[in-house]
């Protein structure tokens, strides 16, 4: 196939030709005055994409998962206790991570496709007069259900009980596409990665540190070598790194962090919140309903849709990726089989949002349900319109 179809999996997302383009660089000494150039910036830029004028920011090469390993064996000490929601796969993997550390989990398992339960934590952390759990845990955006909780909440559960936890979130699937407001929420560790709001391919983890998450370190006693911020820190000052850094994406970075501010974050989000409403209304032209219970859940990046009862979902991600050679996000855990994902993130338009709407159609009546070609295109369309510059429309 010559001509390459967008993908519409939750990340990692499409990337832009300009940063395709700044990722691709000839090697650079990560010792010298021009790759400082790069660094700093790109450090300043994901500041203000995570609104926070507080916190240190710490660019690793390695995944979203190395971000979380980042947050706890930065902060906590083995047999530590924090306490989590677990509503999907993404939450649970966070939670085995810290298990895996030697951390006591307290886990309310909270029925996929809800949110994180802020009046249980609230419970929970005020009958915890004695302040043993030493964190709490949020994913933002669990990308397995299409589920964004309110992390504002959370903070409140936290602040009614003044406790003093620190807040550790995910980010991985909101952070450049949906609000997060690191110092409002007084987040204490936020991570995410490169592949997803950012637009850029794999390969970095970010986790940024409030001061209250920076204090925490120096008596944190969990092993860490690769992922010690301290050693990030005193390298960052000098214009270096503690080790061999990734360049080109973090050039990347500094271009996608660049990108996204010249937009307008609030444009940012507003795009994502429209193609997402387009993506929602064509699931109800379908007759079909989102695993997100309600659409204070609804998350503006990726949907899951569950099909109907017998029918394995999967069938429309494979038949996807090859009729059509176009990517569709499978069930995961305990709704694999049961939804199949649009990923709606990154740099995407209205446009090509209709043809991900138009190939699941196809995928669904080439596999015999019951869906009109059209209508789910159709219903997007109407919003689309409707969002659509009135300048635009009139010419
Ligand atoms: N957290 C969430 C919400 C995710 O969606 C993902 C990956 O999709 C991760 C964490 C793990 O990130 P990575 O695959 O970059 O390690």
């Amino acid at each position: 196939m010559n001509q390459q179809n967008p993908v519409f999996i939750p990340g990692p997302t499409n990337v832009p030709e300009s940063l395709r383009k700044a990722v691709d660089m000839p090697t650079m000494d990560h010792r010298s005055a021009a790759f400082s150039d790069i660094l700093h910036p790109a450090l300043q830029g994901v500041k203000q994409v995570l609104k926070t004028r507080e916190a240190e920011m710490f660019l690793f090469p390695a995944s979203g998962t190395g971000g979380w390993e980042a947050a706890i064996t930065n902060t906590l000490s083995p047999g530590d206790k924090v306490l989590a929601a677990r509503n999907g796969v993404f939450s649970h993997r966070w939670i085995d991570l810290c298990q895996r550390h030697g951390l006591e989990v307290e886990i309310v398992d909270t029925p996929w496709g809800t949110g994180i339960p802020a009046a249980r934590f609230a419970e929970i952390l005020a009958a915890d007069g004695s302040h043993g759990i030493k964190a709490v845990l949020a994913t933002h955006n669990e990308t397995a259900t299409g589920v964004c909780s309110s992390i504002a909440a959370v903070r409140e559960a936290l602040d009614a009980s003044r406790h003093p936890a620190l807040l550790l979130v995910d980010g991985v699937s909101s952070i450049g596409s949906i609000d997060f407001r690191m110092d409002e929420w007084g987040v204490d560790v936020a991570v995410t990665g490169s592949q997803k709001g950012f637009m850029l391919p794999s390969g970095l983890a970010i986790a940024a540190f409030s001061p209250r998450a920076r204090a925490a370190v120096e008596s944190a006693k969990l092993p860490r070598t690769f992922f010690d911020i301290r050693d990030m820190a005193e390298s960052y000052a000098g214009n270096g790194y503690p080790y061999t850094p990734s360049v080109g994406l973090l050039n990347g970075l500094k271009c996608a962090t660049e990108m996204l501010l010249a937009e307008g974050l609030d444009n940012v989000f507003a795009r994502h919140r429209r193609i997402a409403d387009g993506v929602r209304a064509a699931v109800g032209a379908w007759g079909l309903e989102l695993c997100a219970k309600s659409p204070d859940l609804y998350s503006d990046t990726v949907s899951a849709i569950c099909t109907p009862e017998g029918f394995d979902a999967g069938r429309i991600v494979s038949h996807a990726a090859t009729v059509y050679d176009v990517a569709f996000g499978a069930g995961l855990g305990e709704v694999a089989g049961k939804v199949f994902r649009i990923g709606h993130l990154g740099s995407l338009s209205d446009v090509m949002a209709l043809s991900g709407i138009a190939t699941a159609e196809m995928c669904m009546a080439d596999l015999g349900l019951d869906v009109r070609l059209g209508s789910g295109v159709a219903a997007a369309q109407d919003v689309y319109r409707a969002g659509a510059d009135p300048q635009r429309m009139a010419a």
